[in-house]
């Protein structure tokens, strides 16, 4: 019984809707690129062991943005927005079918939640830190990092507070730098932007929505001093970029070669432009976001920095509607909440991860810190996941 035809002969529970939209992902994972199921937990993955190499250690997120529906990437006829990921990056990595997000379904909202392992109850639309201390400030007061080693990556200015919380014992000073490369672009052209409207627009929901910046975002003149990027050549490779999340990669592939960081966070967005209906748009930027994975996924083997020590995790930050009745929105918005909206999937490839296996068994959006802490050797104390040991 298909999924939808099940839906309106009876009435499933949303676990056995998401349980029914993971096993179809195995399924089309298993026919397009060969994946087999993992069945045990027994043995480690001969991870990094010693002091050495564990400080070698580098971990890469990115969020694939916006939510996608498996009708434009894993159901057989959405595989060929996705090529990159499935013949390229699925075969070598361990990719979990169900990962579900039980937060709010706003992007800075649900990010700042995979940040900070607590599903966060902040207002979406207002320039407020994350309740909880993220992954960032963990990462480098249990490991004694400093400023450099950490950052991130954002589509929106209303995620210049991503990088830190306020909780005592972390919050200012102690999280990850914030790049803005929509702010940043604002700044560099002021007045003759006409021409990179494409790449300004802050939010595909809320396009009037300006927060207040005073995070620790990084302004124009560092530039120069962090990335070795003059504004003159920043403004010349933007005018040759198609989309923010394009911009986005261009100044991680330059963080990475300039700064090495060995925890980096990149949120991508485009995807998000399926709230204009346009479902072109939308499709496109799939099919980009898919490229732009893979792209990264290169610059990291072949930097002598990160090749070989790093672990990539590709998720979304969630799904998007699946109300296919009339008056539903499609594919347009994530506004319901329903099953197909908060049911994901991850991807894991790199250091110590297993290549070629799937796992159908549920995680959470909320897993990720506390894995990453066990990976890379930090305590996220206040995260409310649980490790997902088939990733140790
Ligand atoms: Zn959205």
């Amino acid at each position: 019984m298909s999924l939808v035809s099940g839906l309106t002969q009876l009435k499933l529970s949303s676990m056995e809707i998401a349980g029914s939209l993971g096993r179809s992902r195995r399924d089309f994972l298993r026919d397009a690129s060969g994946l087999v199921l993992g069945s045990s937990l027994g043995g480690s993955s001969a991870f990094l062991q010693g002091q050495t190499q564990q400080k070698k250690r580098k971990v890469v997120v990115v969020t694939f943005g916006g939510g996608a529906r498996d009708q434009e990437t894993f159901a057989p006829e959405g595989q060929v927005n996705i090529s990159h990921m499935l013949h390229e990056l699925a075969p070598r990595s361990t990719f979990f079918t169900q990962m579900m997000n039980k937060g709010i379904l706003g992007h800075y909202v649900a990010t700042a939640s995979l940040a900070t392992g607590v599903y966060e109850t902040l207002n979406n639309f207002s320039a407020v830190p994350p309740g909880h201390p993220t992954v960032f400030e963990y990462f480098r007061k249990d490991l004694k990092r400093p400023l450099s080693n950490t950052w991130v990556i954002a589509p929106s200015n209303g995620f210049n507070r991503i990088g830190e919380s306020e909780e005592r014992g972390y919050g200012p000073g102690s999280g990850a730098r914030v790049i803005l490369p929509k702010h940043l672009l604002k700044a560099a052209s002021s007045g003759s932007s006409a021409d990179l409207k494409h790449l300004l627009l802050d939010s595909y929901e809320t396009p009037l929505y300006t927060p207040h910046l005073g995070g620790g975002e990084i302004e124009l003149q560092q530039l120069d001093a962090i990335l070795k990027l003059s504004v003159a050549d920043f403004m010349s490779h933007a005018r040759s970029v198609s989309s923010p999340d394009e911009l986005s990669m261009y100044i991680a592939k330059r963080l990475m070669r300039e700064q090495s960081p060995s925890l980096l966070w990149i949120t991508m967005h485009d995807i998000d432009i399926a709230h204009s209906g346009a479902y072109s748009l939308y499709v496109e930027a799939i099919q980009r976001t898919d490229r732009l994975c893979a792209d990264l996924w290169r610059a990291i083997e072949s930097d002598p920095e990160y090749a070989g020590n790093t672990t990539l995790f590709i998720l979304p930050d969630f799904g998007r509607d699946a109300d296919m009745e009339a008056g539903g929105n499609g594919f347009q918005h994530h506004r319901t909440g329903d099953t197909a909206s908060r049911t994901t999937w991850m991807m894991a490839l790199g250091a110590g991860i297993r290549e070629g296996v799937i796992y159908d068994r549920p995680v959470q959006s909320i897993d990720l810190v506390p894995t990453l802490g066990a990976m890379m050797g930090f305590s996220a104390k206040l995260s409310q996941g649980q490790l997902i040991r088939e990733l140790l």
